[in-house]
């Protein structure tokens, strides 16, 4: 650990959010010597041995709605990944007591030894930042992976770990509340809407996710689309040096289909480079590499339909990018709790690569009022009605493609829940 026991002294902190994060994040800074309060309005976000373990380490839980009491005399105030500050300024000391807003990975930036290559974007962040890791591993370098993803930073450094290089998933709300976290290489994959019930507008969620790469030096390196080159080209959001990637054919792999993988592919190639990757260590690592499930992950065959589980395509653009991957003959199974996004603008492509749609769960008058007219268009209120009624439209050779441009919160507890139902319904007919 960078920082020592008892650098923070005196300083009286809160956390707010109690999840993975925010409880490595108290741990941390009563490590470090501050009075820690953890915060969560959820009464019951923690289990009595989580609650005891934290007591215990000097934390002090303070969980129900939030109020101003919780703040007094606070110089601190640490989010959570997800915890939007907006609700919480009427109730944070004003004027000079003012205190001091940070994200979770600003406050463990400062105490974690080794570069950083972070990765953010809206869509593809897990898989680029998991390659980036295994690629970095296969050269023999010291690698954590983690962040909004898997393991907090708070807890790599808590952990006492330390690696050469730290990969790290960041969320446009962890790097808006960033005051000098600075990633060695830092990559913006693509930026499309989402989450606008968090972000004021388009303008400020662009703005957050840029403010990961406002700290940067020159020395430092930003890995850019060039799709977006005429829009972050007027910015000057950076003082790093930058360099545009796009989609292109110099590296494949079976386990990630699409012309969207291969320009994260070759975003990781870009950033990885200054770590001593070449192009052949790359296609070796490639070789290994095992991308988490529900990503246009292919499952197999059953009655000759290809089943596909892209239960993580909660957006607009991850479904694009999955009908783009295919020829033709897509049987698509979409709909649940509609994030934003532009549906009718996929018209043109559904007409291209899609038989037949079934929607299921919520959202239906949503995808209906853009869909109908394009494609053969059929609704059911749960996903196995709606995978049978899509067997008896399917000839030889189709694909059957679970992809939802929604979250899963109207029938299940997350995404993964939702591809494993699909997994079961395919496993049933094979
Ligand atoms: P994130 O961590 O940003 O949610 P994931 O790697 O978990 O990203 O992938 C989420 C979804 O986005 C999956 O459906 C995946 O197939 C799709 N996806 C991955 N990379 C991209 C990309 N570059 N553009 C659009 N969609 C993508």
């Amino acid at each position: 650990m960078f920082g020592h026991e008892g650098e923070l002294a005196g300083t009286r902190a809160a956390v707010v959010g109690a999840a993975a994060s925010g409880k490595a994040a108290a741990l941390l800074l009563a490590r470090l010597g501050a009075a820690v309060r953890l915060l969560d309005r959820k009464p019951d976000a923690l289990a009595a041995d989580e609650a005891s373990a934290l007591r215990q380490a000097g934390v002090e839980l303070d969980l129900g709605p939030h109020h101003a009491g919780q703040f007094a005399g606070v110089s601190l105030v640490v989010l959570s990944p997800g915890v939007m500050l907006p609700p919480l300024l009427p109730l944070l000391p004003a004027g000079d007591a003012a205190p001091e807003v940070v994200s979770e990975l600003e406050l463990a930036g400062r105490y974690s030894p080794g570069r950083v290559l972070a990765v953010t974007g809206t869509n593809g962040k897990t898989t680029t930042s998991g390659l980036a890791a295994h690629v970095l591993q296969s050269v023999g370098l010291k690698v954590f992976l983690g962040g909004n993803y898997g393991t907090p930073l708070s807890q790599y450094v808590l952990d006492g770990r330390e690696a050469d290089v730290l990969v790290i998933e960041v969320s446009s709300y962890q790097a808006q509340y960033c005051a000098s976290f600075r990633p060695d290489v830092a990559v913006l994959l693509n930026f499309s809407p989402n989450h606008l019930d968090h972000h004021a507008d388009m303008a400020e969620y662009l703005d957050a996710k840029l403010n990961l790469f406002a700290h940067m030096r020159p020395e430092d390196l930003a890995v850019l689309p060039a799709a977006m080159r005429a829009d972050l080209g007027e910015r000057h959001f950076t003082r790093a040096r930058i360099k545009w990637f796009e989609s292109t054919d110099r590296f494949e792999s079976e386990r990630l289909p699409g012309a969207h993988n291969q320009a994260n592919m070759e975003a990781v190639f870009q950033a990885t480079q200054r770590f001593g990757v070449d192009e052949r260590c790359m296609r070796d690592a490639l070789d290994t590499f095992e991308p988490l499930p529900h990503r246009l992950q292919r499952l197999g065959a059953a009655r000759g339909v290809t089943f596909v589980d892209d239960s993580k395509a909660t957006t607009v653009d991850a479904l694009r990018a999955a009908l783009e991957s295919f020829d033709g003959g897509v049987l698509l199974l979409a709909g649940g709790v509609y994030k934003g996004g532009d549906l009718a603008s996929l018209g043109p492509l559904l007409r291209r690569k899609v038989r037949a749609v079934c929607l299921f769960g919520a959202g239906r008058e949503i995808f209906e009022a853009a869909w109908a007219g394009h494609v053969p268009l059929a609704w059911e209120p749960v996903m196995d009605k709606a995978v049978h009624r899509l067997m008896t439209w399917a000839e030889p050779g189709d694909t059957m493609l679970l992809s939802p441009a929604t979250a899963s919160f109207d029938l299940y507890e997350n995404y993964k829940e939702r591809g494993k139902h699909f997994r079961r319904l395919f496993e049933a007919l094979r």
